[in-house]
């Protein structure tokens, strides 16, 4: 396969890929900025609440309060992002399936489209199961943390110390807090791969694209990934093993890989690193802007469209 024609195929998938991560990135610095808002802003509540919890006093309160806090808005705050991703997924496997097509498919994009349309409720179930038991498992391990933090101050001063502690550590976004902020952007974030991911998949599987190849991108630093890199499975034997960003790599969420169709003609011979994705996709761009100009003023600057129909 030439070089030019090899980065072409590559143009859907380096999109995709720098489409969810900018997503992620916006979604991640709203959620960190909301929890500053509400939990930080609110120290001196939230550290009474963890001091009578942990007294035994309020048992639950402050769990119903992390809970109505946390879980809730965030997984609201993840679900303003489903259209960008939903709409990202179906530019990829769009791409994918009418090259793929070429070859082999009948099936029009429109019937692809309103096959996933359908299953848009559930994808987003399932996208939305996943984030609140993160969100939650985050709020326990929280709650834990904090309270041995707290029984240590307790065992080494007075009660008025240990309060004022916690209240400056959450105020401060500190240690246990940080962390605990840390995890939930994350998981607000990989609301927005996951949902993606499953709605693209969806759109393999109807089209009977059972077998898909592991791409690693961007990913310089994690051996797991660069080991499944090339690796060939059906989608049921992936899931058994753990998907991309599913946290079964050393990159957990962090994870730019995607599973490709195997009977999609792209070769990457091995792991893309960020740098040199950036650069084909701007080599791509800058092509395609010039080809534009040389066709004239007719044409307008090429851009994702779902309007168009297929040329078959
Ligand atoms: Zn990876």
């Amino acid at each position: 396969m030439n070089q030019q024609k090899n980065d072409e195929q590559l143009r859907p998938i380096l999109d995709y890929i720098n489409t969810l991560a900018l997503l992620k990135e916006t979604a991640k610095s709203e959620a960190k900025s909301y929890l500053f808002q509400v939990i930080a802003g609110n120290s001196e509540k939230i550290a009474t609440l963890f001091v009578n919890d942990f007294k035994n006093q309020d048992k639950k309160k402050l769990h119903k309060q992390l809970q109505k806090n946390v879980v809730i808005p965030i997984l609201d705050l993840a679900q303003k992002y489903k259209v960008g991703a939903m709409q990202a997924a179906s530019v990829y496997a769009k791409a994918i399936i009418s090259e793929v097509r070429k070859s082999r498919l009948k099936k029009s994009f429109w019937d692809w489209l309103s096959s996933v349309k359908n299953k848009e409720k559930e994808i987003e179930t399932e996208a939305r199961e996943m984030l609140a038991n993160r969100l939650e498992n985050a709020a326990l391990g929280y709650e834990l943390a904090t309270k041995s933090l707290m029984s240590d101050l307790f065992l080494a001063g007075s009660n008025r110390a240990a309060k004022e502690r916690i209240t400056e550590e959450i105020a401060g976004g500190k240690r246990e807090t940080g962390t605990f902020f840390n995890a939930s952007a994350e998981s607000a974030g990989s609301y927005i791969w996951q949902i993606a991911d499953l709605a693209a998949n969806e759109a393999f599987q109807s089209e009977n694209l059972e077998r898909m190849k592991w791409i690693t991108f961007f990913s310089n630093s994690c051996p797991d990934c660069e080991d499944l890199h090339g690796k060939v499975k059906t989608y049921e034997r992936w899931q058994i093993h753990g998907l991309p960003r599913s946290g079964v790599t050393v990159c957990r969420s962090h994870c730019h890989c995607v599973l490709v169709p195997v009977e999609y003609p792209v070769e990457i011979a091995k792991p893309m690193s960020l740098a040199s994705g950036r650069e084909i996709l701007q080599r791509i761009n800058e092509e395609t802007r010039s080809k534009t100009r040389d066709v004239g003023n007719k044409k307008q600057e090429p851009s994702v469209d779902l309007g168009d129909d297929e040329e078959d």
